[in-house]
């Protein structure tokens, strides 16, 4: 599974961040997930859950919050939501688009016991 592999490395990012500010503990850990960016929510919480013991996570909560897919038109210049994978501007009609966010995934923000 993906999942698995993204969470290792988000726990290794984690865990060097945590030594590095002297925290005995991680209580929070917050996610930004794209809608495009091939994360299921649902198996990266399974994922998060599973390799969290005996780490610094061990007793994090996993918040995550899911990204919308944004893109600009290259044609009138306007920024959009994309709604269900329809890649064409809603003001000009046009197909010419720039995804501005909403392709991957990253670690937010982390809330440490020191
Ligand atoms: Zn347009």
């Amino acid at each position: 599974m993906h999942e698995f592999s993204v969470v290792q490395s988000l726990l290794d990012l984690i865990e060097k961040n945590a030594y590095e500010n002297n925290a005995k503990a991680v209580s929070k850990v917050i996610v930004k997930i794209g809608k495009m960016s091939g994360i299921e929510p649902h198996l990266l919480k399974i994922a998060f859950d599973t390799f969290k013991e005996k780490t610094i996570c061990e007793n994090a909560e996993l918040e995550m919050i899911i990204q919308d897919v944004v893109a600009r038109c290259e044609d009138c210049n306007k920024d959009f939501t994309v709604e269900n994978n329809k890649f064409i501007c809603p003001f000009c009609n046009d197909y010419n688009l720039k995804i501005l966010d909403g392709e991957d995934m990253y670690l937010l923000q982390i809330e440490l016991d020191v």
